[in-house]
């Protein structure tokens, strides 16, 4: 498989540089194809076709608006299987999960989109009779990362286009496979030249391109904390919108008052942590137990560890699959030595590849018990299926430990009691908290307090991130 061209202008067009990369696969370690790694060359290039179909796009009517989601989400749904499947190949998530959850995506995300741009006034009258106008910010980059590839363009190119943004899609270098097939998508669904492109390239080069262009109004980046910090310098001197979606550690918090619930919500805890391999930004990854019901959680929390089924993503079920490269897995090894070394109690997995399994880059589902607050384990975001466990006296507690950390994404609470739901949540320092398991519906703003990140994501937040606001008076 090679992948030599960019979508440019309406066209797959050949790369400007002759840069390229290996296209691996997670499961075997094996090279499945290439891939064309652009250049600043090829950003000008894109930005240049979306300026002139700024002029245009912008002024599509809503109603035209809608009819194009409406054609992307056919299409969406046409391809659903290809995406699930490019997906589990160039990342490593299990088919089931790709296909249930992972590309499944890239549809509710849409549907959250066009409830929000049907129920949204673009012209809004004031109450002291003045006029409020949202109109597109201009042309924007959109740089994604691997772990949920769908997701995260779904999320950028939707609230683009839905707002009359050209947009210049970067999506991360190792997951193409998807990226590909979404602008396939895009083209079919009637996307006007020059309102969408898809460049391949490393973060540096072409990242670092987008977050500079003077021509781009807006830099929407998801990945990690550092990356994001070097996109905002990066996009300073040109004074563009930079919206980040970035890193976290997150807590959940477990109260003995879940009584006999307990046991399926810990499992439940345990198998969100270890969904997508450890490889989702909001896993809940700090689980703080009351002392009341500690001993009992962390024996609930190493039975459902030993029983996490690890296996070929291509395999059907509910499995967790590889890490998705070397450096992942070197990363999650080394912070598994780093929690020995610091003394934390290993309860379940610990270091290597699970039994059975020794090609790929599978790691064995680990559980420390005994971890206290000042642990690298308990700190940096592993990126793995690891669950530090942390005992706390009382709420006061927990909720301390729970926002003693530098980032600010989600929070998980599990408990029997409402008043008590509802208490703790207003004091968590996080976009979002789960309460006994449930999940954000589709539409619901998604983004981080602190070093998480900033602005929302999904629905209509997610548009008001693409509009810039004008107000007009009448004499
Ligand atoms: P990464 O930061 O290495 O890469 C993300 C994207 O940024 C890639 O496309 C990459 O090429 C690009 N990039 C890297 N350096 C860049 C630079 N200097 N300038 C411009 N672009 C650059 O992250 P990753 O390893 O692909 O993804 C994992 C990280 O993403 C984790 O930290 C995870 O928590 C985070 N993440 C956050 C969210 C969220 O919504 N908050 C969602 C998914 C992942």
């Amino acid at each position: 498989m090679k992948l030599d061209r960019f979508y440019i202008d309406g066209d797959w067009v050949a790369p400007l540089g002759t840069g390229e990369m290996p296209i691996m696969n997670p499961a075997e370690d094996e090279e499945i194809g290439t891939l064309a790694l652009g250049t600043t060359a090829d950003i000008d290039r894109a930005a240049q076709a979306a300026s002139r179909a700024f002029e245009t796009f912008a002024a599509w009517s809503k109603a035209d608006r809608l009819a194009l989601l409406r054609a992307i989400r056919a299409k969406t749904a046409e391809r659903h299987e290809d995406l699930a499947k490019a997906i589990s190949t160039e990342m490593g998530a299990p088919i089931t999960m790709a296909r249930e959850q992972q590309a499944e995506a890239g549809i509710g995300h849409l549907d959250g989109f066009l409830d929000a741009l049907e129920g949204q006034e673009e012209r809004q009258r004031l109450g002291n009779g003045d006029m409020l106008v949202r109109e597109p910010i201009g042309p924007v980059g959109l740089i994604t990362p691997w772990n949920w590839p769908v997701n995260q363009i779904a999320l950028k190119v939707l609230p683009a286009l839905a707002t009359g943004c050209p947009a210049i899609l970067k999506p991360s270098e190792h997951t193409p496979l998807s990226a590909r097939i979404y602008a396939e998508i895009l083209h079919a669904a009637g996307v006007p030249a020059g309102a969408f492109a898809l460049i391949y390239g490393t973060g540096p080069e072409v990242g670092d391109a987008l977050a500079r262009h003077p021509d781009l109004a807006m830099v929407s980046f998801t990945g990690s904390t550092r990356a994001g910090i070097s996109v905002m310098k990066s996009a300073a001197d040109t004074v563009k919108r930079v919206t980040l979606e970035l890193g976290g550690k997150s807590p959940n918090l477990v109260f003995a008052d879940c009584g006999a619930a307990l046991e399926d919500r810990v499992r439940a805890s345990v198998a969100e942590c270890f969904l997508n391999s450890g490889q989702s930004c909001d896993a809940p990854t700090r689980l703080i137990v009351e002392r009341a019901c500690y001993d009992e959680v962390v024996e609930i929390a190493r039975d459902a560890a030993d029983n996490t089924g690890v296996d070929d993503p291509r395999r059907e079920g509910d499995h967790i699959g590889p890490l998705f490269d070397q450096l992942q897995w070197d990363r999650v090894q080394a912070m598994i030595g780093i929690g020995l070394e610091e003394g934390a109690r290993l309860v379940a997995g610990g270091l290597g590849r699970p039994p059975g399994l020794n090609r790929g880059w599978y790691a064995r589902p680990t559980v420390f018990a005994d971890v206290t607050n000042d642990m690298a384990i308990a700190r940096r975001e592993i990126f793995g299926p690891v669950l530090s466990i942390l005992p706390a006296g009382d709420e006061a507690e927990a909720i301390r430990i729970a926002n003693d950390t530098e980032y600010g994404l989600a929070a998980y609470i599990q408990t029997g009691d409402p008043d008590r739901a509802e208490r703790v949540a207003c004091r968590l320092r996080a976009g979002a908290v789960h309460v006994n398991g449930a999940g954000l519906g589709w539409g619901t703003p998604f983004g981080g307090y602190k070093a998480s990140g900033n602005g929302r994501e999904g629905g209509m937040m997610g548009l008001e991130d693409y509009q810039e606001v004008k107000s007009l008076h009448f004499g």
